[in-house]
């Protein structure tokens, strides 16, 4: 209904490895909170950051998910 998906116009790149990670969330009505779940596009085959990706949690951006500094390198478009 009021859902707006940003679909995958939205990527991101892991800060350990600079491969491109995707980026899903479940829109929950009512609210500006989304679930995330966000990882690479293809596992990589070495990245420091592996055991902390998936990276998950629940903020109305990815970029304000407490662990999205230390994991994500926003493009800039
Ligand atoms: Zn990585």
């Amino acid at each position: 209904m009021g859902s707006k998906e940003r679909g995958p116009g939205r990527h991101y790149e892991c800060r350990g490895c600079g491969q491109p990670l995707y980026a899903t969330h479940t829109h929950q009505e009512d609210s500006p909170v989304r679930d995330w779940e966000i990882d690479h596009q293809h596992p990589p085959s070495a990245c420091p950051l592996e055991r902390l990706l998936p990276l998950t949690g629940s903020a109305d951006q990815a970029v304000h998910l407490p662990q999205a500094p230390h994991l994500l390198l926003p493009l800039p478009h």
